[in-house]
């Protein structure tokens, strides 16, 4: 599988935060494949492609607010991450390089 690669420059110009030691990955919604931006490294997870700073702390204790495309409140990562043509297509295509 061709590994995504991501556009730093311009996911900070936007307002994502950054380590300098990020892992940025696609992930889906379990149940209704809706697709999050997720930096790995800071356990970041972002809601919505046009507003970056909706986002939050991935971690077991604190929960996450309900999928934004299903509203299921408990809602867990799909077993495998969406391949680059569905981001391409998908709302999170700007922060793929060109
Ligand atoms: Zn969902």
């Amino acid at each position: 599988m061709e590994p995504l690669q991501f556009d730093l420059t311009l996911i900070q110009a936007r307002g994502g935060n950054l380590c300098g030691d990020d892992r940025f990955t696609i992930v889906a919604c379990a149940q209704c494949g809706t697709h999050y931006l997720y930096n790995e490294e800071l356990r970041d997870i972002y809601y919505n492609p046009f507003d970056l700073s909706r986002r939050f702390f991935n971690i077991e204790m604190l929960g996450l607010p309900p999928c934004v495309g299903c509203g299921l409140i408990d809602w867990r990562f799909s077993a495998s991450n969406p391949i680059k043509v569905e981001v391409q297509l998908g709302p999170w295509a700007w922060v793929l390089k060109q």
